[in-house]
């Protein structure tokens, strides 16, 4: 059996996690006055962050706050109310203060004018470092000892174990593991007899039985599109893949797709191809004589299809019509069966997590008096347009806030 030793650290806060909510956890609680550790498995810190700087940080969104808090789904009761409480003006503000100017794109999202995460991630280290939080990576959370103690296990394979008077746990989700956050904490804290939702892919690809052409077609964007799924219809573009589909167009509506192939073992989306056009005018376009075109180039020409998108179509409907209105109608609502959801190791975020009835108003764990949970690994989940990083920080603010007036009940 491992020996455990007790590190003495200068600290009252161990927050465990230096990701995006740990890292806020810590800024505002040091800010305050507090003496704060952040501890994180990987050699680094922020490692999902910078990675999601790398297509363009998309920070929060600039909507009205009541569309905004939407976006939470069915966890829009509880996220909602911390999305208000730290909302994406703060957000933008606290960035400034960072030397990270942000500014509005044409679609409403929000970005730092860098476009990435590492000038905003090394001002925040070099802030942190000023403030006097101190970092220990590879340092692996492994649960608390009989004491509260946290305790971790390091690189040279020794056991350490942590003492504070609060601790934050933010852990993360469970996609893209090679990142630092691998699901791993669930098991322990489920040991706790803490209630976690089952972590699940979210902003996912899904698997389609394409035919052998249409997996050539792999990395080919179908631009503009829209997708419907029952009542909902989700205006943007996806990407064939030679397992199926992938792109915001299908990102947001990971949940309905998930829960339906869980039920059915398929979900059948259709995917309108010209969104901007009713049937109606799509039919007038596709009247006009074709000559000796193919039909191919016809609706190239016509109807303005790219040959991802025709390709589409023809997957769809076979044989695909030839006369105008019945042609229009087919290209409005192509239809794809999605039979498998993508493992969650190469989805965007994750689904599930700390339970709300696990936690009360700051997030700390009932089961754990001290203990808060933030970020990702709290249960929620929403689509991509900044609303993932904003609940993730707007989450730590919350629960750091409720470190602070934890603390001072305990003085
Ligand atoms: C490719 C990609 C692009 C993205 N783009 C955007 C975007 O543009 N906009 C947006 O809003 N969101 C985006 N996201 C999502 C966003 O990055 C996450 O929601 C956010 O990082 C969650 O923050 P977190 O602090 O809760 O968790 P994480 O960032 O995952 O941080 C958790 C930390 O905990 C550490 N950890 C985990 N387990 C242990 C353990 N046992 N012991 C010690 N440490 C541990 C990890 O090493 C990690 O550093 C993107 C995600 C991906 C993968």
């Amino acid at each position: 059996m491992t020996e455990t030793t007790l590190e003495i650290i200068p600290a009252d806060i161990v927050i465990v996690g230096a990701g995006p909510a740990g890292l806020m956890a810590a800024d505002h609680l040091a800010t305050l006055g507090h003496r704060v550790a952040l501890y994180d498995r990987m050699p680094s810190p922020g490692r999902k962050f910078l990675m999601a700087g790398r297509g363009g940080l998309n920070l929060t969104h600039s909507e009205p706050l009541a569309t905004f808090v939407g976006r939470y789904g069915p966890a829009r009761e509880w996220i909602g109310p911390m999305v208000e409480s730290f909302p994406p003006e703060a957000l933008r503000d606290f960035a400034k203060g960072l030397g990270q100017i942000t500014f509005i794109g044409s679609s409403g999202r929000v970005f730092p004018r860098a476009m990435k995460a590492s000038p905003w991630l090394r001002a925040w280290l070099t802030r942190l470092g000023d403030l006097g939080v101190t970092l220990h990576t590879r340092h692996t959370f492994l649960g608390f000892d009989d004491a509260g103690a946290v305790r971790f296990s390091t690189a040279d394979g020794a056991e350490v174990a942590a003492r504070a008077d609060a601790v934050v746990l933010a852990l993360g989700g469970a996609s893209w593991p090679r990142l630092g956050a691998d699901g791993g904490w669930v098991e322990i804290i489920e040991r706790d007899g803490v209630p976690v939702t089952p972590l699940e892919p979210s902003n996912c690809g899904f698997d389609v039985a394409w035919s052998e052409h249409m997996r050539r077609l792999a990395g080919e964007p179908v631009k503009r599109a829209a997708v419907v799924f029952g009542t909902e219809r989700v205006r943007g573009e996806i990407m064939i893949t030679g397992y199926g589909l992938e792109g915001g167009g299908i990102y947001a509506l990971s949940r309905p797709l998930r829960q339906a192939i869980r039920a059915n073992g398929h979900a059948d989306i259709t995917v309108d191809l010209r969104p901007d056009f009713s049937e109606a005018q799509l039919a007038a376009k596709l009247a006009e004589p074709r000559g000796k075109r193919s039909l191919s180039t016809h609706l190239a020409k016509a109807a303005g299809l790219a040959p991802a998108s025709v390709a589409l179509l023809r997957e769809g409907h076979r044989p695909l019509p030839t006369e105008p209105e019945a042609l229009a109608r087919a290209i409005k609502s192509v239809p794809v069966r999605l039979v498998a959801t993508r493992p969650i190791d190469r989805a965007i975020s994750t689904a599930g997590g700390v339970a709300r009835e696990a936690v009360d108003f700051h997030l700390m764990l009932r089961k754990r008096p001290g203990v808060f949970v933030a970020g990702e690994m709290l249960d929620w989940e929403a689509p991509t347009g900044g609303y993932l990083l904003q609940a993730t920080f707007a989450s730590a603010v919350r629960a750091a806030t409720g470190v602070g007036k934890y603390l001072a009940r305990r003085k």
